[in-house]
């Protein structure tokens, strides 16, 4: 019986340049070693534009595939080989709650511009965009934010407030000038006070895969490994950051741990996969090794099978769908984006 492995193989083959199948750095090397494309979500979506292939199949989570169907080209489809893979983070911002809450803040009349992190719907990316604001990614977070403070009087960041927090430190923000929004009983309980003062108000979300780091697991690296490194993602908590040598996108961690010096060791803050992945790369020059084993079960939803099983009728599987209306708001909210960064 034919495997996944061979499956996808003879499709590829079979379905040519109609075909190109890209994977995010937190998949695992089994959907990898078939991808045309390896990339951060959004390295992957600017280069969609550019392909020719008919069919783009998005190996990641959903709002990644949501993103590269709000940038391609007419006429192009986009896939995901599990469209039930969802992004924790991205679900702790649903769109009706965070227009209760804009709603509500709007009330202080305060010009208060939205600035939202790439892994989120498109949903919120079109109320983001309607209002003005734009999106950002881990790896120009710094540039956005300091972009959408010269937009308004305040910055609405959503959804993750550990990058909120992180961006806000790197860019010498105090803490006196930042506010963790309630955003209980739809906005209901917000701190209009605080809200009124701040110049940045930060939706309370998080990636609990990089949340899960803690400065105890750094300590202990040090300790076992006097001389290591340590990287981590800005998804980490603020204090994990403080405690790192260095935090930055994947790319960014990719990128550290290539220009590390023969011999490094260095300890990696961010999705399992990606440190695996490394190690293996560097193995026998540089020593790479998690802070813990911290896996996003979605990414893992995408396995060969499904995409076999996609590949192997990918003329009649539905693609990846965002409201028109909506896309177009959506679109207004990256474009702002590759403007500026
Ligand atoms: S690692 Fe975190 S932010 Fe990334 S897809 Fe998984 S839950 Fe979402």
């Amino acid at each position: 019986m034919e495997t996944p492995t061979k499956a996808i193989e003879r499709l590829r083959r079979e379905i040519g340049p109609d075909l190109s199948i890209l994977a995010h750095h937190y998949q695992n090397d089994d959907i990898v070693r078939h991808a045309d494309l390896t990339g951060d979500s959004l390295e992957l979506a600017r280069k969609i534009p550019a392909l020719s292939a008919r069919h783009v199949v998005f190996c990641g989570v959903f709002f990644m595939a949501e993103t590269a169907a709000i940038l391609a080209n007419p006429g192009q489809k986009i896939h995901n080989p599990e469209p039930e893979a969802g992004c924790v983070m991205s679900e702790m911002a649903p769109e009706v709650v965070a227009k209760a809450v804009m709603d509500r803040l709007a009330t202080l009349g305060r010009r208060i511009v939205p600035l939202t992190y790439v892994n989120s719907s498109a949903g919120i990316k079109a109320l983001v965009g309607a209002a003005g604001g734009a999106v950002c990614t881990s790896a120009n977070a710094k540039k956005m934010l300091a972009w959408a403070l010269t937009q308004g009087e305040a910055v609405l960041f959503l959804p993750d407030k550990n990058l909120a927090q992180n961006t806000a430190d790197q860019l010498g923000l105090p803490p006196s000038e930042r506010a963790l929004l309630d955003i209980r009983a739809m906005g209901e309980k917000l701190d209009l006070t605080a809200a009124a003062k701040a110049k940045l108000l930060m939706w309370p979300g998080l990636c609990l895969i990089h949340h899960r780091f803690k400065t105890e697991h750094i300590a202990s690296a040090r300790q076992n490994a006097p001389g290591v490194k340590v990287v981590v993602h800005p998804e980490c908590p603020p204090e994990v950051v403080a405690a790192a040598d260095a935090a930055g996108s994947t790319s960014f961690i990719i990128r550290y741990v290539a220009e590390a010096p023969e011999g490094a060791v260095v300890a990696i803050g961010t999705e399992i996969n990606l440190v695996r992945r490394l190690a293996k790369q560097y193995a026998g020059k540089k020593t790479i090794f998690p802070l813990i084993p911290s896996a996003c079960l979605n990414m893992a939803k995408v396995t060969e099978a499904k995409l076999a099983a996609l590949l192997a009728d990918i003329e009649h599987a539905p693609a990846t769908r965002v409201d028109p209306a909506m896309a177009a708001s959506a679109k207004l909210a990256l474009e702002r984006m590759l403007a500026v960064s």
